[in-house]
C-alpha cells in the first residue's frame, strides 16, 4: 500500500472508530449485551491490545539498535557532545516555554476557581519518584535487565556508552557498527509491515476507548479541559510552527501533514513509546531527517520529552491550588517550572504517567496530592491529546537539530508523492 493509502486508512479508521465507539457509548447497552461484552470487550479489545502489544515489542530492540548506530555515528564525525548539547537543550527549553504557557492561560481562565471540592474525594497516589531518585534511575546496573523492564533512560544510557565504545574499537568495533545497521534496516522494515495493520489496530483502539470514556466527568470540569486543550493547541500552533519555519525553514502545514500518522497512532495508543517505531520511521523517511541525527534525537525524545505532559502539569496545578484556595507565589511557579520539566523527564511514554508524576510537582509546592482525584476523570481524553504534542515535539526538535547539523534533505521532505 502506497503511503498516501495507507495514511488516508489510518485516519479513516480513526474517524470511524471514533464515531462507532461514541454510538456505542451513547446507546448505552447493557454491560452484559453482546455488543458491550463480546464485541466492545472481545473483538475490539483483542484487536486493539494485540497492535498495541506488537507496537511495543519493536520499541526495545528499536531503541536499542537505532542509538548505537546513531551514537556511533555521531561519535565517529566528532560532533555528538555539539548534538547532545543543542537536542538536550532544545528539549529543555521547549518544555519550560510550554509550561509557561500553561501558567499563563490558566492564570487567565481560572479553571478552578469556584470549584466545589467533591466531599471525600480521594486518590490513592501511587508513589512518585523522588527527583533524586529519578537522576539516580538514569544509569544503568544491568542492561539485561533495563532492557526486560523496558527502562528506557536506561537503555538509552547503554546504547549511548556502547555506540561510542564502537568507534573506538578499530576493526572490531567497525565490524559491530557495520551489523547494528543491518539490524536496524531489519528492524525498520518489521515496523513498516506492522504499520500496514494500523488502520485495523487504530479503528479497535478507538471504538474501545470512546465506548467505555466517561464524558460526563468533562461538564463539571470544562474550564480545566478546554484551557488544556487551549494550551496544548497553542503550544502546537505557535512554539512548533516558529521553530520549524524559522530553524527549519520549511513549510509547517507541510510538516504536520508529514507527521499525520504519526498523531494518529500518538492519539489512540496514548503513548510516545508505542508511537516511537512510527515517530522514528515518518522522521527519517518523510521529513528528511539524517539518520545519525534522528536515531540519536528521537527514541531520546520519546523518553525525556513530554511537553504536552508537561502542559497538563501546568494547568492542573493551577487548578488545584485554585480549587483548595491556596496561593502558590511567585516562588511556587518558579518550582512548577523547574519539577515539571524534571517530571516530564522522569515521565515514561505511557498512557497515563502524567498523571503520576504530577504527584511530584505538587508535593514540591505544598500542594494535596489529593487534588488529583479532581482531574481524573477526563484525563484519558487529555491524554490522547498531550500524547500528540509529546511526539510532534519529538519530531520539531530533530528537524531544528538536523538542519543545523546539514543534516536536513528538503529533498525528501518536498517530495510529492506523500501526503
Ligand atoms: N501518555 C503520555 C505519553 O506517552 C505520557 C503522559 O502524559 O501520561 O507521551
Amino acid at each position: 500500500m502506497d503511503r498516501a493509502k495507507l495514511t488516508r486508512n489510518i485516519l479513516i479508521g480513526m474517524v470511524a472508530g471514533f464515531l462507532l465507539g461514541s454510538l456505542i457509548h451513547f446507546a448505552e447497552f447493557n454491560p452484559d449485551s453482546i455488543v458491550s461484552s463480546f464485541i466492545v470487550g472481545g473483538v475490539f479489545y483483542v484487536g486493539g491490545q494485540v497492535f498495541i502489544a506488537s507496537l511495543k515489542l519493536l520499541v526495545v530492540p528499536l531503541v536499542f539498535v537505532s542509538l548505537v548506530c546513531g551514537a556511533g555515528n555521531l561519535a565517529g564525525n566528532n560532533n555528538m557532545g555539539a548534538i547532545g548539547l543543542k537536542t538536550v537543550g532544545l528539549y529543555l527549553f521547549t518544555t519550560a516555554a510550554a509550561i509557561v504557557m500553561a501558567l499563563g492561560v490558566a492564570n487567565v481562565l481560572n479553571p478552578g476557581l469556584g470549584i466545589n471540592l467533591a466531599e471525600g474525594s480521594s486518590f490513592a497516589a501511587k508513589e512518585s519518584p523522588s527527583l533524586v531518585q529519578v537522576i539516580i534511575n538514569i544509569f544503568p546496573s544491568n542492561p539485561i535487565k533495563a532492557m526486560a523492564e523496558g527502562n528506557m533512560l536506561q537503555i538509552i544510557v547503554f546504547a549511548i556508552l556502547l555506540g561510542i565504545a564502537m568507534t573506538r574499537a578499530g576493526e572490531h568495533g567497525t565490524n559491530l557498527r557495520a551489523s547494528m545497521a543491518r539490524w536496524n534496516e531489519v528492524i525498520m522494515q518489521l515496523v513498516l509491515m506492522l504499520m500496514q495493520a494500523a488502520p485495523v489496530g487504530v479503528f479497535c483502539l478507538m471504538v474501545t476507548l470512546f465506548a467505555k470514556l466517561g464524558y460526563g466527568a468533562i461538564n463539571d470540569l470544562i474550564t480545566y479541559f478546554v484551557c488544556v486543550l487551549l494550551v496544548l493547541a497553542l503550544h502546537f500552533s505557535l512554539t512548533y510552527s516558529i521553530l520549524i519555519r524559522v530553524l527549519v525553514g520549511v513549510n509547517p502545514l507541510t510538516f504536520y501533514r508529514r507527521m499525520l500518522p504519526v498523531m494518529a497512532f500518538g492519539f489512540s495508543t496514548s503513548s510516545s513509546g508505542a508511537t516511537l517505531p512510527v515517530t522514528l520511521e515518518t522522521v527519517e523517511k518523510r521529513l528528511g531527517v539524517d539518520k545519525g541525527v534522528g536515531s540519536f534525537v528521537i527514541p531520546l525524545g520519546a523518553t525525556i520529552n513530554m511537553d504536552g505532559t508537561a502542559i497538563m502539569q501546568g494547568v492542573a496545578t493551577v487548578f488545584i491550588a485554585q480549587a483548595y484556595n491556596v496561593d502558590i507565589g511567585m516562588a511556587g511557579y518558579l518550582m512548577v517550572i523547574l519539577t515539571a520539566t524534571m517530571a516530564s523527564i522522569g515521565t515514561a511514554g505511557v498512557p497515563g504517567v502524567g498523571l503520576i508524576t504530577l504527584a511530584l510537582v505538587l508535593t514540591q509546592v505544598g500542594l494535596p496530592v489529593e487534588g488529583i482525584a479532581l482531574i481524573i476523570g477526563v484525563d484519558r481524553l487529555l491524554d490522547m491529546s498531550r500524547t500528540v504534542v509529546n511526539v510532534v515535539g519529538d519530531a520539531t526538535v530533530a528537524s531544528v537539530v538536523a538542519r543545523s547539523e546539514d543534516g536536513f534533505d528538503d529533498a525528501v521532505f518536498n517530495q510529492e508523492t506523500t501526503t
